[in-house]
C-alpha cells in the first residue's frame, strides 16, 4: 500500500519525524480517511479510504473535486442502470454529506461501507470510511431468518413475543394475546404481562429454564406451562425462545413463539387417566393404588412415627347380584359402593378398585389397630345400609381386611398382599365382618396355598374317589339308590372329606372339574352295577351340585352330554341342590330345573331346613324330593319340637307331591318314627355309611338275598 498523502502542515525542521509518525500510524488504520477542504477538495488522504472506494489510482491526488470523486463511482454503475449521472452524483452527495444515514452502500461488490464525518471549522470536513461488510451481512442473516421463522410460526398458528432484557419490554404478539382469549388492549408490554399469568405451579421451572438459557447454559429455551388466558382459564402452552447476545455472550433480547398445546395436554391427561383408573368407577385402579401406598411408606419412614392402613374389602355374595339382576345392575352396584367409600372416608383418603368387586382403601393417619378395627367397621356398618341401584333398594355386605403399616414393610405390595389375607380370613369367619392382619395368617395362606396345588394336580392323579351312600326305601326295605359322595386320597393326609376341600374347590373353580368327575364316575359305576345286579325299578343315583356349579352357563347342556356317553338312564339321576344355591338366585334356579325336568333328570332338595326355610319357593320349583336335614332327624326323638317339624315337612312335601328323604338315621327308634310319619326314603349310618366302590358292589351282591 502507497504511504499516506499527509501535506506539511509546519515547515519546521524538527516535526519532520513527527509527520512520518503520524503517516504511517495513519497507513496502519482499518479505516478509510480523507479531509475535504471548505470547497470539497481532497487535501489529505490513506490509501485505504481509496481501497474501499475500490477507486482508480489517478484518482488519488491532492485537490482531486468530491464531485469527480462522485463522478466515478457513478460511471461505474454501481447504484444500478438508469441513473443519470447528474443525478447519481446529487445523490451520492446526499449520502455523503451529514446528516444523512451512517450506511452508505456500494454494489455490485455487495460491499458496505459505513462513513463518519467530522466538520472543521475551516468549512472543510474529515471523512472516516469503515468497512462494515461483515456485520452487515451477520444481520441481514439474522434477519433472513428471523423472517422465515416469524414465517412459520404464523402459519403454525403461533404467538410471538420479544422481550427486550436492556429496556425490560415484552412485545406480545396479537396472536400470543388472542391464543389466550385477551383483549390486544387489556395487555401491555411488561413482562408481567407473561409472567403473573403463569401457573403458581409452573412459575418456578419456567423462570429457572429461562434464566439457564439467558445465562448460556441451554443452546434453547423451551418450556411447557400453563398460562392464565381470560375468565381465568388456564391454557397449556409451549414457550421456545433464542437469546441474542452481544460480543461478550451477554443476552441483550430473547424472542420466540408460544404455542397452544393444550388440546395435546388435555389428550395425555386423558390417556394418564385412564391408565391410572378403573373405567367403571373412575376410582383409582390398582397401579395408583399402589402407588399412593409406595409414598405413603416414604412418608412414613421419613417422619418416622405416623401410621397408616391399607384396607381390602370384597363385596359378599357379589355374583348373585350379577348373575340375578344382570351385568348391567352389577355395574350399578360397583359405582354405589365405590361413590359411598369415597364419601365415607373423606377427602385426603384414596379408594381405589382393584377389580371385580374388590376395593381396597389407603387411610391415613390411623393412631393404632384399634382405631383402624373401629374405623372397618363403622365404614361397614354404613356400607351395610341399602343402596339404590336402578330403582331397587340393594344391600350388601362386605368382608373387610387391614394392615398397619410398620418399618418391616418394603414394598407396597406387601401391605397389600397382607391386608387382601387378612380379607380372605374375614370371608372364611363368616363374611360382613373386619379382621385385621396377623403373621399367621401367612402360614394359613401358605397352607391353602398348598392344598390348592395338590387339589390340581389330585384329579390327574386318580386321587378323587366316590364313596356311595344307599338310600334305603321305608317301604319295601331294599335299597333303593345311592348318593355318591366325593372323597380324596391325599397323599400325605389320607382320605379327606368334601368338607376339607369342596369350598377351596369352589373358590379356585376346580368345582367344575371335580363335578364333571363325579357325575361321569357315578354313572359310569351304576351302569355296572345295573348290568350285574339288575333291579326293577333300576336303582337310582344322586350327585351333589354346589352352588359355583349351579352358576355355570352350559351346565344342563354338560349333564345331558355326560349322561348319554355313560349310557345311565336321565329317569334315574338325581341332582341334589341346597336351599343356599336357590335362595341366591331363584329365578335362574326354575329355568334350570324347569330344563332337567324336560331333559328327565330328577332334582332334590338338599339339607332342607338348615338353609332360610322359606316355603315361599317350593311351590314355583318343581323338586322331586326333599331331603330332611340330619339335625332334625337326629333331635327327633328326643325334642318334640324336631318331630313336629319333620311331621310338617312330610306333609309340605306330600302336598306338594314330593317324596322325602330323612338323612342322617342313626337309630331304629328314628326310623320306626320316620315310617310312622309316612317318610318315603331314610339314608343313615342305621342302614350304611357311605361306602367305596368295591364295598358297595358288595352291598348290592348280598342284598340279593333280602
Ligand atoms: P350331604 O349331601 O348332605 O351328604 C350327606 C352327608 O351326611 C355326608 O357327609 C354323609 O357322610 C353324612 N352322613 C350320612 N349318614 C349319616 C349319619 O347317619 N349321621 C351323620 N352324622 N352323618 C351322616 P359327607 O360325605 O362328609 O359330605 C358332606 C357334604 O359334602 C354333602 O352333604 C354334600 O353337600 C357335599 N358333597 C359330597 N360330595 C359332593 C360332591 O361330589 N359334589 C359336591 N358339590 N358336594 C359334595
Ligand atoms: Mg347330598
Ligand atoms: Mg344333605
Amino acid at each position: 500500500m502507497s504511504q499516506a498523502r499527509i501535506p506539511p502542515t509546519s515547515t519546521a525542521d524538527g516535526d519532520a519525524s513527527d509527520d512520518r509518525l503520524l503517516r504511517s500510524t495513519v497507513d496502519a488504520l482499518t479505516q478509510g480517511f480523507a479531509v475535504f477542504d471548505g470547497n470539497r477538495c481532497l487535501q489529505a488522504w490513506n490509501e485505504r479510504f481509496f481501497d474501499l472506494l475500490d477507486l482508480p489510482s489517478d484518482l488519488r491526488r491532492r485537490d482531486l473535486a468530491l464531485a469527480d470523486l462522485f463522478r466515478s463511482l457513478a460511471e461505474r454503475g454501481d447504484f444500478g442502470p438508469g441513473n443519470a449521472e447528474e443525478s447519481a452524483v446529487r445523490e451520492l452527495e446526499r449520502l455523503f454529506m451529514p446528516p444523512d444515514p451512517a450506511h452508505f452502500q456500494l454494489i455490485p461488490g455487495g460491499r458496505v461501507v459505513e462513513r463518519q464525518l467530522a466538520p472543521m471549522t475551516s468549512g472543510g470536513f474529515v471523512v472516516t470510511l469503515t468497512d462494515a461488510t461483515d456485520r452487515r451481512r451477520a444481520e441481514l442473516q439474522l434477519l433472513e431468518s428471523e423472517e422465515r421463522y416469524a414465517l412459520a410460526s404464523a402459519g403454525a398458528n403461533d404467538g410471538l413475543w420479544d422481550w427486550n432484557l436492556a429496556t425490560n419490554r415484552l412485545y406480545l404478539s396479537p396472536r400470543w394475546k388472542a391464543m389466550l382469549a385477551l383483549a390486544e388492549e387489556d395487555v401491555g408490554d411488561e413482562p408481567s404481562e407473561w409472567m403473573d399469568r403463569v401457573h403458581p405451579d409452573d412459575i418456578e421451572r419456567l423462570s429457572a429454564l429461562l434464566e439457564s438459557h439467558l445465562g448460556g447454559h441451554t443452546p434453547h429455551f423451551e418450556c411447557e406451562h400453563r398460562v392464565r388466558g381470560t375468565d381465568d382459564v388456564y391454557f397449556w402452552v409451549v414457550a421456545r425462545g433464542l437469546a441474542v447476545r452481544d460480543g461478550l455472550g451477554r443476552a441483550t433480547r430473547i424472542a420466540g413463539s408460544l404455542t397452544d398445546i393444550t388440546d395435546r395436554k388435555n389428550q395425555e391427561a386423558r390417556a394418564l387417566h385412564n391408565a391410572l383408573h378403573d373405567p367403571l368407577t373412575q376410582l383409582p385402579n390398582r397401579a395408583l393404588f399402589l402407588d399412593r401406598v409406595a409414598q405413603a411408606m416414604a412418608r412414613a419412614r421419613r417422619a418416622g412415627k405416623t401410621s397408616f392402613a391399607v384396607l381390602s374389602l370384597d363385596l359378599d355374595r357379589f355374583k348373585l347380584v350379577n348373575d340375578s339382576l344382570g351385568h348391567h345392575r352389577g355395574d350399578d352396584l360397583l359405582i354405589a359402593v365405590g361413590a359411598r367409600l369415597t364419601d365415607l372416608v373423606g377427602p385426603g383418603q384414596t379408594v381405589a378398585r382393584q377389580g371385580g368387586d374388590e376395593f381396597a382403601v389407603l387411610i391415613e393417619e390411623v393412631a393404632g389397630p384399634v382405631e383402624a378395627r373401629a374405623l372397618a367397621e363403622r365404614l361397614l356398618a354404613e356400607l351395610g345400609k341399602p343402596l339404590a341401584v336402578d330403582g331397587r333398594q340393594l344391600v350388601v355386605t362386605g368382608s373387610v381386611g387391614l394392615t398397619l403399616y410398620e418399618s418391616a414393610y418394603e414394598r407396597a405390595e406387601d401391605m397389600m398382599r397382607d391386608a387382601e389375607l387378612a380379607m380372605y380370613r374375614a370371608k372364611s369367619l363368616g363374611k360382613a365382618r373386619a379382621e385385621l392382619f396377623h403373621p399367621s395368617l401367612h402360614s394359613h395362606a401358605l397352607h391353602l396355598l398348598t392344598l390348592e396345588n395338590d387339589l390340581r394336580l389330585a384329579i390327574g392323579r386318580k386321587e378323587l374317589l366316590l364313596f356311595f351312600q344307599p338310600v334305603v326305601s321305608l317301604k319295601t326295605g331294599r335299597i333303593a339308590g345311592f348318593e355318591s359322595l366325593v372323597r380324596w386320597r391325599h397323599p400325605r393326609r389320607g382320605l379327606l372329606g368334601p368338607g376339607e376341600f369342596i369350598t377351596l374347590a369352589e373358590e379356585t373353580g376346580l368345582i367344575g372339574e371335580i363335578g364333571a368327575w363325579v357325575l361321569e364316575e357315578a354313572c359310569r359305576c351304576m351302569r355296572n352295577w345295573q348290568g350285574r345286579y339288575p333291579s326293577e325299578p333300576p336303582l337310582t343315583v344322586s350327585v351333589n351340585l354346589s352352588i359355583r356349579q349351579f352358576n355355570q352357563i352350559d351346565l344342563v347342556t354338560e349333564i345331558v352330554e355326560t349322561l348319554a356317553r355313560s349310557g345311565w338312564r336321565p329317569g334315574k339321576l338325581k341332582l341334589e341342590l341346597t336351599e343356599t344355591a336357590l335362595m341366591q338366585n331363584a329365578t335362574r334356579a326354575a329355568h334350570i330345573l324347569t330344563q332337567l325336568k324336560a331333559a328327565g333328570i330328577g332334582v332334590s332338595l338338599d339339607d332342607f331346613g338348615t338353609g332360610y326355610s322359606s316355603l315361599s319357593y317350593l311351590h314355583a320349583l318343581p323338586f322331586d324330593t326333599l331331603k330332611i336335614d340330619k339335625a332334625f332327624v337326629s333331635g327327633m326323638s328326643h325334642e318334640r319340637s324336631k318331630l313336629e317339624i319333620v311331621r310338617a315337612i312330610l306333609l309340605l312335601a306330600h302336598n306338594l307331591k314330593m317324596d322325602v328323604v330323612a338323612e342322617g338315621v342313626e337309630t331304629i327308634e328314628q326310623l320306626a318314627q320316620l315310617r310312622a310319619l309316612d317318610c318315603e326314603y331314610a339314608q343313615g349310618y342305621l342302614f350304611a355309611p357311605p361306602l367305596d366302590a368295591e364295598a358297595a358292589d358288595k352291598l348290592l351282591f348280598e342284598s340279593r338275598k333280602w
